[in-house]
């Protein structure tokens, strides 16, 4: 049986650079996949929402000139060409991603792994072959998850990576669940002209950030035409006649040519013969990990399939601190402190740190100080002025920052900054802002008036 130091179950962001890291010291290591190399981030997320995204921005660009009467006009997108792009920057990364492990030696295994053992995998790709380790990360991710009654039939019917493969623009899409995934993709396909139906069970869009980020979203999806339906459960979607027929508890029925359904995600935990390490789980599947991310003896969970957060760069900092704590370099408990999270579109959406009600829960005197970004020149020029930027504070410190609005995912690291390094008020003075920035209205917001809440 071949043996490694290291194998890594599963490419994404969290094993693939657990395995650069791991190679880059000296350990043998293997990993293993079963499907595409660049797991969900790659192939279903993070890379092609953006790149729709991005390709279909100026479609914003003109109606937010066009709200202004300044221009008019219209811009049309090839669909298949976006699609063979997306393909093809896809198909070269996954290149790029092989070939960075060539260059650290980590052997790439294809196919499916299951443990065997405490110390043993199998991998199945047609036969089966037993290797040892002598560590071992689950690094398997997450898939699409569903209520009963809104499982997709992968026609009319979909899931986010069924939505992502769409060859023809549909007329309507219902979507639902108003999370990041849900608030993203419905922005790209109101740009190729289909008409948005958004239900969410929750009281408000995006319901897990700050009420006045959701608030900012809202609007912006209302004046873009969207049909937003918040405080309202599903009851079952079902195809009928070729279309997707969304029935609410209330009564309310919603038809459109397509249905996503963007509710969650589940753990890819199953499969993975977790007893065979004393590997327990919890909730849906969510690998239970120590402080240390063990999960059992020498063996590691990180990225979506432990849970704690379903973000790439999550993913990726958990699997640079694991090799860093098997290497010794490290003893220290896995203490991320903030991780940022944005929700990318015309109107965005960025968070970091603690939003006032976290921190007012945990018994904080809590401040916030406020900068509406319709002052902003940058904002004004684009005819995007709708927003805030919204700075909490504890004991003097930024603790959390939230922002709604044009482009703001452009302040998220400067405000992740702020917030890890703790700034006072007077540390925001000492800094310089170019004239004029959007990274203006943060300094606005920073020394803005505190209020207490
Ligand atoms: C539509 C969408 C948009 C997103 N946008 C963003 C974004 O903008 N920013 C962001 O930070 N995050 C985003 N995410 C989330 C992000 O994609 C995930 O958090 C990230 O991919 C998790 O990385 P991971 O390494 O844990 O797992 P994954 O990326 O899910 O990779 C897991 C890999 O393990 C493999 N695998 C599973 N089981 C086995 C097995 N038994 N044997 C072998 N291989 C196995 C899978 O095939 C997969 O390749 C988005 C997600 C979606 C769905």
């Amino acid at each position: 049986m071949r043996s490694y130091d290291l194998i890594i179950i599963g490419s994404g962001p969290g094993g693939h650079a657990a395995a650069l890291a791991a190679g880059r010291a000296g350990m043998t290591t293997a990993l293993v996949e079963s499907g595409p190399l660049g797991g969900t981030c790659l192939n279903w997320g993070c890379i092609p929402t953006k790149l729709f995204l991005g390709a279909t921005e100026p479609i914003a660009g003109i109606r937010a000139q066009e709200r202004l009467r300044l221009a008019s006009g219209s811009m049309n997108v090839d669909l298949s060409a976006l699609q063979k792009r997306k393909n093809a920057i896809v198909t070269a990364s996954r290149k790029a991603i092989e070939q960075s492990l060539a260059t650290v030696n980590v052997d790439l295994i294809q196919g499916r792994a299951r443990l065997a053992s405490p110390s043993s995998i199998i991998v199945n790709n047609g036969t089966e072959t037993e290797y040892g380790f002598a560590r071992l990360i689950l690094a398997t991710g997450s898939s699409p998850s569903f209520f009963p009654g809104m499982e997709p039939d992968h026609a009319i019917i979909l899931d986010s990576t069924g939505l992502l493969d769409l060859t023809e623009t549909p007329a309507s899409l219902a979507i639902i669940g108003a999370g990041a995934i849900g608030l993203e993709m419905g922005q790209f396909w109101e740009r190729m002209g289909t008409k948005i139906t958004l239900i969410e069970g929750m009281d408000r869009v995006a319901p897990t950030e700050d009420p006045e980020i959701s608030k900012v979203l809202a609007t912006a999806l209302k004046r873009s035409k969207w049909t937003v339906s918040t405080g309202k459960k599903v009851a079952g979607i079902t195809a009928e006649n070729g279309r997707a027929v969304v029935s609410l508890e209330d009564g309310t029925v919603y038809e459109a040519d397509k249905a996503l359904v963007a509710v969650g995600r589940k753990p890819n935990s199953e499969g993975l013969s977790l007893e065979a390490a004393h590997i327990a789980t919890q909730g849906r599947g969510w690998i239970e990990t120590d402080e240390l991310l063990q999960a059992g003896e020498n063996i590691y969970a990180i990225g979506d399939v432990n849970g704690r957060t379903l973000l790439a760069h999550a993913a990726s900092d958990q699997g640079e601190y694991v090799i860093r704590h098997i290497q010794g370099e490290t003893k220290e408990p896995y203490a991320p402190g903030p991780i940022p999270g944005c929700i990318y579109g015309s109107t965005e959406a960025i968070r970091t740190g603690f939003t006032a009600e976290e921190l007012t829960n945990q018994g904080k005197e809590v401040r916030v100080s406020t900068s509406m970004l319709s002052a902003n020149p940058i904002c004004q020029s684009h005819g995007a002025s709708a927003g805030l930027i919204k700075v909490v504070w504890s004991e003097g410190r930024v603790r959390g920052v939230s922002a709604a609005g044009h482009n703001v995912s452009h302040l998220i690291t400067l405000c992740e900054v702020a917030v890890r390094e703790g700034w006072t008020r007077e540390k925001a003075q000492t800094i310089i802002f170019a004239h004029p920035t959007l990274d203006e209205a943060l300094k606005q917001a920073l020394l803005a008036d505190q209020v207490s809440v």
